[in-house]
This record gives C-alpha cells, structure tokens and sequence, in this order.
C-alpha cells in the first residue's frame, strides 16, 4: 500500500485515522504538535511509544524539502533558493524583504503545463504537482534557514496553482491555521494565468486572499500569441469571472502585465487595457519582463520610458497602477530559471 503524505493532513483527519486504529485523541495531537514543529522523522517524536512509531512508519511519511543550492543578492539581500523533493525532483523560492516584512514566493507544481512563451518554468516542461506539504515545507525551511520570520507568502513561482487545484486549497487552509503556520489569508497572494472554472470554484470559497491574474495582454490576438491558455479560455471570459469573483469576495483583484518590448507595450495597448478594465475594483502590476535566455531571443523587457509612458496612459484612464521593483536582479530571483540550470548541469 502506498504510504500516505502525513504532513498534507488536517488534525481532523488525523484523529479520525487514529481513532479507527484504536488510538485516544491526545495521541493524534501529540503527532500533529511534532508535524507542525518540522520534525523529519517520526523517531523525532519522543513522547510516543515504540509501537506507534513503528504504526506511523508502515503507514505514512513526511514529506519536506530540502536546501539544493542557495543564492544570496548581493545588491538587496533577497534569496533564492532551489529545493530538492523526496523524489529528486527540484523546485524554487524567492525570499524578499519588503517595507511590511519578509514576503516568500512557493513553488506549487514541478513546472508547468501552460507553455507561456516569455517563461522559464512553462519553457522547461511539467513533472508533477506539490503536495500541500510540499509547500508548507518551502515556507518553514526558508524560515530555519534564514532565521528570518515570514510574514507573507505569494503562490507566483514555479507552476500554476490552479491546475494543482486540491492541494493548494488544502495548503491555503494548513498555512492560514493559527496552529499551523499563521499566516492570515490577507496575507497570501495566489497568481494564475486565468483557469476559469478554477477561478469561479476559488470564488466560491470566500478565502480573503489577494487573487493575481496574469493578463499580459489587452485583447486576444496577442494573448494567444505568448499564452497558449487564452486560446481555451478567452479574455472576455476571464474578465467576466474576475467581476464574478470581485462580487464575491470583496476583493481588489491585481493584473499582472509583464512589458515585453514591440509585444504587448504599445500606447495602443495601454488604451485597450484601460478600456477592458473600466470600473473594476483591481491593479495593474506592470513587470518590466525578465528577459529568459531560451529560444526567444526576440522576446525583451521595454524600456524605462516606454513603461511610464503606459503608466501615464492607464492613470489618465483612471487605473491605478504600479511598477513592480525588480528584487535579486544579480541572481536571476525570477523562478524557472535555476531549475533550467540544474537540470542542465546534470544531463
Ligand atoms: N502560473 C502562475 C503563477 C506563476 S508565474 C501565473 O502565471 O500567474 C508568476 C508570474 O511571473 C506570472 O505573472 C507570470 O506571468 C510572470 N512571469 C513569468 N515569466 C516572466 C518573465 N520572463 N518576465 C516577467 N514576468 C514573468
Ligand atoms: Fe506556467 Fe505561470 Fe509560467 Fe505561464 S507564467 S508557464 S502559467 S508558471
């Protein structure tokens, strides 16, 4: 029998798995107290008897991440880190340090289905989704390793969170728990390229989360053309669904817009932006474009003016908008890219 992910659980679940082999309730919070402590092993969990522990063993397993390789800035200090999994497999995370606290960016996927063009992660294909435990593990191993506390976490490195839709929601309600990692839903980001029945579900669930979508573009003809999702989904439709999910939660939703020079920059562009996004409660987070070393040699970041010149067009318009700082600009802090490396290296 495959063992099973003890880590992803709810104490809930835990009791009610314990309770069905005959153990007291105390004993399920006991493991849950170690689980969240970070233990490695189930040997870790001293006050537990032997007999259990060897129960645990035959049954389940932690999973976790483990350092790889780290990367520290030179220019403001943000760190980068590329994980190894239980299975040999690597991913990344970003570790910032904003004015409000220490922000981390998780991985929620082994790569990416969705093959935007202008990204390193969809570029280098998909192996596998997280595990919620998987993701709770970036977090605490970033902590214990930097000794810094996190106060924010965003869902924008490698993968797309929608399309691993179960266990991010399972990791969104373990991370906010006050018993598990306490980080406040307002204090989580999650960004997609656009899944739209995804994004009506997610609605559904009320998380006071800030939703980022991945727009890049301001009408369809030049979305398809750098990502392949909008040909399954189109843009009017998930504008339609970001007023559905604005209704329903309340919630500011942010747009990023990453400025690929004489792709998506124009003044034309910046116009038909303003005209999709009149009256909405949202953002617009205009990244200049990390240029990516792979086959789309002609795929560049705009430059400073052409960015502000779109910055004055939206604000004319009435759109509030701002241009994202570039953090760890020395070691490539964009994810995707030191996995590409890795694997690269050991072919
Ligand atoms: N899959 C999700 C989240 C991970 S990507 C999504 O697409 O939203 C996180 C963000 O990085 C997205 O907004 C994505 O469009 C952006 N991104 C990817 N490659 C980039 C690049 N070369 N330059 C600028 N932004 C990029
Ligand atoms: Fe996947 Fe997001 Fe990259 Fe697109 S931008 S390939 S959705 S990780």
């Amino acid at each position: 029998m495959a063992l099973v992910d003890i880590t992803s659980m709810f104490e809930a679940e835990l009791l009610e798995a314990f309770k069905k082999s005959g153990y007291p309730a105390y004993r399920a919070r006991q493991v849950y107290l170690w689980l969240v402590k970070g233990v490695k092993s189930f040997d870790e969990m001293r006050n537990l008897p032997k007999s259990l522990i060897g129960e645990l063993k035959e049954k389940y397993y932690i999973a976790g991440v483990e350092i790889a390789r780290k990367l520290v800035s030179k220019i403001d200090g943000t760190i980068k880190y590329l994980f190894r999994l239980n299975d040999g497999e690597y991913i990344e995370a970003v570790l910032m340090s904003y004015r409000h606290g220490y922000t981390i960016c998780i991985s929620t996927q082994v790569g990416c289905k969705m093959g935007c063009k202008f990204c390193a992660t969809g570029m280098g294909g998909f192996a596998r989704n997280l595990t919620a435990s998987e993701m709770i593990s970036q977090i605490k191993e970033a902590e214990l390793d930097s000794g810094i506390r996190i106060s924010n976490v965003v869902l924008m490195g490698m993968g797309e969170p929608l399309d691993n839709y179960e266990n991010v929601v399972r990791f969104l309600k373990l991370a906010s728990s006050t018993e598990n990692l306490n980080i406040g839903m307002r204090h989580i980001s999650l960004s997609t390229c656009g899944i739209i029945d995804k994004i009506y579900k997610l609605a559904e669930e009320k998380f006071q989360l800030t939703l980022s979508v991945s727009l890049h573009a301001p009408d369809n003809l030049t979305r398809s053309k750098i990502m392949p999702i909008n040909k399954k989904y189109s843009l009017d439709d998930l504008l339609a669904v970001c007023r559905f999910y604005i209704s329903k939660t309340n919630r500011r939703i942010s747009f990023e817009y990453a400025m690929i020079a004489g792709v998506n920059d124009s003044d034309e562009c910046a116009k038909r932006l303003a005209e999709k996004l009149r009256k909405m409660l949202c953002h617009v987070n205009l990244i200049p474009a990390n240029d990516v070393d792979f086959a789309l040699g002609s795929y560049k970041k705009s430059g400073m003016e052409r960015i502000k010149k779109f910055v004055n067009i939206l604000e004319k318009y009435g759109i509030n908008v701002t241009i994202r700082r570039t953090l760890g600009a020395d070691i490539n802090a964009s994810c995707g890219q030191l996995r590409r490396s890795t694997k690269t290296v050991e072919v």
